[in-house]
């Protein structure tokens, strides 16, 4: 036995890092355990983006509300834990723009025709490398650099052994393992959940090109202003979990993110992430059948925006709290 934190997260993506982070900010000794190395949290583009996702979804009235309070966590959240977020909007560039201002209007997003397109104020971003930096060093919160084998509680606590032989103690287990196949020791249900998650792979490349004002998107395609420069995206491909960079993928749409801008740069090597999806595009969040076992997982395309509120509704879980007004409609077995 190495250690004994109150609570052990399993996976430092997006949504394991920000669990760990709004747990440790209420105060408990939070432990994070992954092998590291690139994950689909790493290879995002850190937009928040409920407007343009329901946009392209052609979402509902109750799912774009849902989205927009998830994004309305992130002020407070990304200032408690030292992640800058920039409210800088995004600007789309389609046909029939009046529609899709109708569209979006039906909502409760705004947004105003421009000479180009439209340009709304309600898609924010962050800068992924620094932000999972920065959860990750959170006051309260240690990383160890492991992969979790084996799961197994007793009356009191949950015994988490690693691949290298360690084992960890805690009463509250959150695994947020993205696309992994489920951990040995694993309850039935869960288990079944977990192994139903569906992979996305998705790719972008990052381009040293000027960025544009804010996050530039069209049917396909966007260009969202990142470290040294801009990050040009993303495939959407269903089923797949290969992470081989596809060079010609990448070639072309570099290609057609430069016209879009109007301007020349050097791609960078292609990120692949892949994504975790449920039926419903919602992720699975909050306390599993098991006492102490949470679950913060397949997030799709949505997990940077969604993770501050999928870690509320951990923590509350955690904490025994009553449940806030979004933990129904992400209720982790509800597949189940
Ligand atoms: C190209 C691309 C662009 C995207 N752009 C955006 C965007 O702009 N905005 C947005 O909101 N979302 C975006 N997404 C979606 C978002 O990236 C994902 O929804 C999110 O990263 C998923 O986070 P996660 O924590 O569930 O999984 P991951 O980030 O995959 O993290 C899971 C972690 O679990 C660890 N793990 C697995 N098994 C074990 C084990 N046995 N023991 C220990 N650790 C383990 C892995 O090592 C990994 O680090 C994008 C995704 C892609 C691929």
């Amino acid at each position: 036995m190495t250690s004994s934190p109150d609570v052990i997260v399993i996976g430092a993506g997006v949504l394991g890092l920000c669990s760990a982070a709004e747990l440790a900010g209420r105060g408990h000794a939070v432990t994070v355990i992954d092998p590291g190395g690139p994950n689909a949290s790493s290879a995002a583009a850190g937009m928040l983006a409920p407007a343009l996702e329901c946009l392209s979804d052609d979402s509902t009235p109750e799912r774009a509300a849902l989205l927009k309070r998830a994004r309305d966590l992130w002020p407070t959240f990304a200032e408690a834990h030292g992640l800058t977020l920039h409210r800088d909007g995004v600007d789309w560039r389609g046909s029939d723009i009046p529609a899709a201002i109708a569209r979006l209007a039906a909502m409760g997003f705004e947004a105003r025709a421009t000479r180009a397109g439209l340009t709304s104020p309600e898609d924010w971003r962050v800068e992924v490398a620094a932000g999972l930096k920065a959860l990750a060093r959170a006051p309260g919160v240690t990383v160890i650099r492991s992969s979790v084998a084996r799961l197994s509680a007793d009356a009191r606590r949950w015994r988490v052994e690693s691949s290298d032989g360690r084992t960890w103690f805690a009463a509250s287990v959150v695994l947020a393992t993205g696309v992994a196949a489920p951990i040995s020791g694993l309850p039935d249900r869960v288990a079944a959940v977990v192994g139903a998650i569906e992979p996305w792979r998705g790719q972008l490349s990052p381009v040293s090109a000027p960025p544009p004002p804010r996050a530039l998107r069209t049917s396909g395609l966007y260009v969202v202003p990142a470290a040294g420069g801009v990050v040009m995206g993303a495939t959407m491909e269903r089923g797949r979990r290969d992470i081989v960079p596809d060079m010609e993928e990448a070639a072309a749409r570099v290609a057609a993110g430069l016209a879009l801008l109007g301007a020349e740069g050097e791609a960078g090597p292609p990120r692949v992430g892949i994504r975790g999806a449920t039926p419903d595009g919602l992720p699975l969040a909050g306390a599993a059948e098991e006492p102490g076992l949470h679950l913060a997982l397949a997030p799709f395309r949505n997990g940077w925006l969604l993770g501050p509120l999928v870690a509320a509704i951990v923590a509350d879980g955690i904490e025994g709290r009553a449940p806030g007004p979004d933990a129904a409609a992400l209720d982790p077995l509800r597949f189940a």
